[in-house]
């Protein structure tokens, strides 16, 4: 008899379990969303591990948006030429949680190596809190990808172990407010 009881309250414990785990996916998936970015968000996460490096993303917002722009005008020997540099990614911190926005041109201009490069960027700024690095390698190519104006696709390709590296050995700056 006791065993029968045991048995029944097993079953019980295991439809619990059951319960639980549900309530816990509905409960985080409340408020991240990733849209088209969760292979790069999820590659993000798993060589931050690999560096020793937990990030939260339970709250982390991805999305494509409208960015500024900004047009500078020069004349050259008569003739007038407009330089038009857009945006391509901006991280805010929301109540919603760390927001990255990732501007349209970018998703249909760039080739899936730069997206990287731009996705890790933000993500750079969102989780981990850096600011830009200005520093340059001694061939000329950014050192860190977080250069202000980003690394292009070619570049991270040939460097991404050592950029993976640098990212995520920097301290964490928690007085960080968001940029592009
Ligand atoms: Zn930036």
């Amino acid at each position: 008899m006791l065993d029968k009881i045991k048995k029944y309250s097993d079953r019980w414990a295991v439809v619990f379990l059951v319960f639980g785990c549900v309530a816990c996916g509905g409960a985080q998936g409340q408020s991240q969303s990733l849209g088209a970015f969760g292979t790069q968000v999820n590659q993000f996460v798993a060589d931050a591990s690999s560096h020793g490096v937990s990030v939260d993303t339970s709250n982390l917002v991805v999305q494509v948006g409208d960015l500024s722009s900004a047009s500078t005008t020069t004349v050259v020997n008569g003739v007038t030429e407009t330089t038009t540099n857009v945006d391509v990614g901006q991280c805010d911190f929301t109540e919603a949680g760390p927001t990255v926005t990732i501007s349209a041109t970018a998703i249909q201009s760039f080739g899936p190596e730069s997206l990287e490069a731009l996705v890790y960027h933000e993500l750079g700024h969102c989780l981990l809190k850096l600011e830009h690095n200005s520093n340059l390698s001694a061939d000329g190519t950014p050192a860190s990808l977080m250069y202000p104006t980003g690394v292009d696709g070619q570049t991270y390709l040939k460097n991404r172990a050592a950029y993976l590296d640098e990212l995520f050995s920097q301290p964490q700056n928690t007085a960080f407010v968001g940029g592009g």
